[in-house]
């Protein structure tokens, strides 16, 4: 009889790389339970989630917040999957069918970069706000983009970190390490690609280094034209390099200098860290969960 009375449970995934992060909560801030498990094989990382939420359920509804690449259409027989991912073993992976299977609940599935906007949007950094940007810069550089409220997906999903900026300057020696466009922005500002050139993290080079400068000028240049495009009011800046000491206030002040004043809407917009820490894809994956529950399909 308890369960009967029992207050519906929404559940969420973080999929990443390396970890999936698992919750359970009433609502999206309402958490009530949560486990972190590595991401292995695709077998044993799905079968160790279904069996955590089997434990922790029965769920209303599930959200996944995905690494991708994605498949974002609902037409497609490949909705639910990640593509082409370079992680070994994961390519061609079905996430949402066995997972719905094993749970028998309605399945949200969006990039982790729409899911983490979507909480910052809701109750972060950008509430109250209609449109905001999440940017992580890490192991890449990645984009979600809510608009109006609604999380932008086009023919595929946005790829922000693939944009490909002006060079800095003189700085022209370093080819940058995308294996696709070599120096797109995430070529040239990525943790591996500062890395790469420097031999260091962004945080371990003196503060006088000429790689503050250069990497937060690309940055800058990705919120720029970021702005210029969809006009956001807010742009998050997460991820592991976003947290070198100085890095976000280099990154602000630059975008609105290269901005010059021109751009409509620019009192009301802003460049900030996020507001709800380490918790903005795991928060944005219970979001997607309601979104399911409630029916909405996009
Ligand atoms: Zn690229």
């Amino acid at each position: 009889m308890a369960s009967r009375n029992a207050r519906p449970l929404l559940g969420g995934i973080e999929a990443g790389g390396t970890k999936f992060v698992l919750a359970v909560g009433h609502s999206p801030q309402e958490i009530v339970a949560r486990e972190t498990i590595p991401t292995t094989t695709p077998d044993v990382t799905m079968a160790t989630t279904a069996k955590w939420f089997s434990q922790h359920g029965p769920l209303v509804a599930l959200g996944i917040a995905s690494f991708g690449p994605v498949e974002l259409d609902r037409a497609s027989p490949r909705w639910g999957h990640i593509t082409d991912t370079p992680k070994p073993g994961w390519a061609q992976t079905d996430v949402v069918g066995p997972l719905g299977r094993a749970l028998a609940c309605p399945v949200g599935f969006d990039t982790d970069v729409n899911g983490a906007a979507l909480a910052e949007n809701a109750f972060g950094a950008g509430a109250g706000d209609g449109s905001l940007a999440y940017i992580t810069v890490g192991t890449g550089i990645g984009g979600g983009l809510v608009l109006d409220g609604r999380p932008v997906h086009g023919a595929g999903h946005p790829e922000l970190g693939h944009m490909f900026v002006r060079r800095d300057g003189e700085d022209f020696d370093f080819p940058g390490i995308c294996p696709f466009h070599g120096d797109c922005v995430e070529g040239l500002a990525s943790g591996p690609a500062i890395k790469a050139r420097w031999g260091k993290t962004l945080s371990e080079l003196p503060a006088d280094h000429p790689a503050h400068t250069y990497v937060a000028g690309y940055l800058a240049q990705l919120c720029h034209t970021t702005f210029a495009t969809v006009a956001v009011d807010t742009i998050v800046l997460g991820g592991g390099v976003m947290q070198t000491p100085g890095l976000i206030e280099r990154v602000r002040e630059r975008t609105f200098a290269i901005g010059a004043e021109y751009l409509p809407g620019r009192s009301r917009q802003e460049v900030v860290a996020p507001g709800l820490g380490q918790d903005s894809g795991i928060c944005g994956a219970l979001i997607l969960a309601e979104r399911a529950f409630e029916g909405e399909t996009d």
